[in-house]
């Protein structure tokens, strides 16, 4: 009778299956290896203490603002670019808005004063670099939010005719209107200036603005592209 020879470690270890098991295994020996020279290394040291818990509430930034997190711990509330803003739609976060934390003290755009124009030469921007910080960097996208329709605020629920919110949108498309014509917003075109609510004109006014939760960090400066007023990338040629 032909007796299959038992297969060696070594062949194994040579098979696809076993080559994998190897990589797994080494893999948690890995994690072991590391586990132990923790422990070790935390019977020297004291142990450090833990890193302060993220804050994951999201603010209405200027345009061109590097992700929440980052902003929020590199602003040194200098106030420059809420100086800077002619419009005057920047505020300084403070308890008065429900705002504690790291977050407290920065800059957002409160669209209850007017919202961004997104001016050309972005003051706001320059003052941030003026400064040294660099968090509200031009070469980011332009996107701070998207505008949201309460619509059964909205006058055109009852029936009264009223386009003041597409009126003043600065850009063509976002806004549009379903069949009880309703304003219905196109959320990847909407900068979320925040325009439209500072012309709303009901009370509660009938539009928010949800500021955008995965702002991107910022890039390395050679691999930044150049970004035009609406967010958009350089073309393909
Ligand atoms: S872009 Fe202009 S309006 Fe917008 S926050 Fe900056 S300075 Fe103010
Ligand atoms: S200029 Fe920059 S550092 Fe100063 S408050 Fe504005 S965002 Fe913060
Ligand atoms: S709908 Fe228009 S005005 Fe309103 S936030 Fe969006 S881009 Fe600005």
């Amino acid at each position: 009778m032909d007796e299959k020879k038992p297969i060696s470690r070594r062949q194994l270890l040579r098979s696809k299956l076993g080559l994998g098991l190897a990589q797994s295994i080494g893999y948690a020996m890995g994690q072991a290896h590391g586990v132990t020279k923790h422990i070790e290394k935390s019977i020297r040291e004291p142990v450090p203490p833990s890193p302060p818990v993220p804050e994951f509430a999201v603010f209405l930034r200027p345009p061109g603002a590097v992700d929440e997190i980052s902003f929020a711990a590199q602003c040194t509330k200098c106030n420059a670019c809420i100086d800077a803003c002619s419009p005057k739609t920047l505020v300084k976060l403070t308890g008065e808005f429900g705002v504690f934390g790291k977050a407290q003290g920065t800059p957002a755009i409160d669209p209850n004063l007017g919202g961004c124009t997104m001016c050309e030469d972005r003051p706001c921007a320059t003052a941030c670099v003026d400064e040294g910080v660099d968090i509200l960097d031009g070469l980011l996208p332009m996107k701070m939010g998207h505008a949201f329709i309460h619509r059964s605020a909205c006058r055109s629920s009852i029936g009264q005719e009223c386009s003041m919110c597409l009126d003043v949108c600065p850009i063509e498309g976002v806004i549009g209107h379903d069949w009880r014509k309703i304003p219905v917003v196109n959320n990847d075109l909407c900068t979320g200036c925040g325009l439209c609510v500072h012309s709303c004109p009901v009370d509660p006014i009938a539009i928010s603005i949800i500021p955008t939760k995965d702002r991107p960090p910022k890039p390395p400066k050679s691999v930044q592209p150049s970004q035009d007023q609406n967010g958009q990338g350089p073309s393909p040629d």
